[in-house]
């Protein structure tokens, strides 16, 4: 039997990650300005906001194009957003992140799928203080499809399931069962403390958006990891949003963006809330 073997160097499959990371990043600067506007995504090509000449192909190479035109319009010398770049390389080290972490594998795929949603939720939040319906309920679904096909990993869905049932459950039924307990508590733990926070101060402290996206973060996540990224978030927020205020100088009663803090301990809980959640359960066994 003839066997053709095929042998990829190593840093071919890195930099093939990294452009790809840059390409979607691209997209996702294209969703974190239109969704919010309800434009289409699709169509029509990018544009200069300022002066509307349609952005060539040669112009529109992920990061490359901006450090070339130095961040202005080839046409009319508007500013273009630092933003752009920014996003193209985040999405492209957090892609180029997920392969490294977790391998050429389906969870690999999981996880970039969702540091690319969090990515366009933080901007847009951090913008517009929009956490776009449409992303949070693609980012759920999504989370329940990426159950079925990779092995839970989280535990609480097989704890309850050895205490309930005799005989022990298919694993996609558990790994399903995980994704709605994260989805379910972490969007009402959510819930309830805005309402706590409307009944105590009398206005809204946050919105239903941070309840959606902890649907999409939980059904991902998984109940202790989604825990884990209310508290981060929680932490973070405090810290950079006083930081934010200090530094804007705005009152203290500004809106801060939660869903944007929210979303940057989420990315962190994919990196390194394992370890966390691990170290913090052999402290509970060892006491
Ligand atoms: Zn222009």
């Amino acid at each position: 039997m003839w066997q053709i073997r095929v042998v990829i160097p190593a840093y071919a499959i890195d930099i093939f990650v990294f452009c790809f990371g840059l390409i979607i990043g691209s997209f996702l600067n294209v969703c974190i300005v239109r969704i919010p506007e309800s434009k289409s995504i699709v169509m029509p090509a990018s544009a200069c906001p300022k002066c509307a000449t349609s952005i060539r192909p040669y112009d529109n190479i992920p990061v490359i194009s901006w450090l070339i035109l130095r961040g202005k319009c080839r046409a009319c010398g508007a500013p273009i957003s630092p933003m752009y770049p920014a996003v193209e390389m985040l999405t492209a080290l957090l892609f180029f992140g997920c392969y490294q972490t977790f391998g050429l594998t389906t969870n690999a795929l999981k996880w970039a799928t969702f540091s690319a949603l969090i990515i366009v939720l933080v901007f847009t939040d951090f913008r517009e203080r929009i956490l776009p319906d449409v992303v949070n309920y693609t980012g759920f679904v999504l989370g329940l499809a990426f159950a079925l096909a990779i092995a839970p990993n989280d535990g609480t869905a097989n704890w309850i399931a050895r205490r309930a049932f005799a005989t022990p459950l298919p694993t996609p039924v558990v790994s399903l069962g995980d994704a709605f307990l994260g989805a379910a508590v972490g969007s009402s733990l959510l819930w309830l403390v805005g309402e706590a926070y409307f009944r105590l101060r009398g206005r809204e402290g946050m919105g239903l958006g941070d309840v959606k996206m902890m649907l999409m973060v939980g059904a991902f996540l998984g109940l202790k990891r989604t825990l884990l990224t209310i508290l981060a978030g929680s932490l973070l927020g405090s810290v950079l949003g006083m930081l934010f205020i200090l530094a804007r100088k705005k009152e203290s009663n500004y809106e801060l963006p939660f869903g944007s803090f929210l979303g940057m301990a989420a990315v962190l809980v994919v990196f390194f809330g394992t370890s966390v959640v691990n170290w913090y359960q052999s402290m509970l066994m060892g006491r």
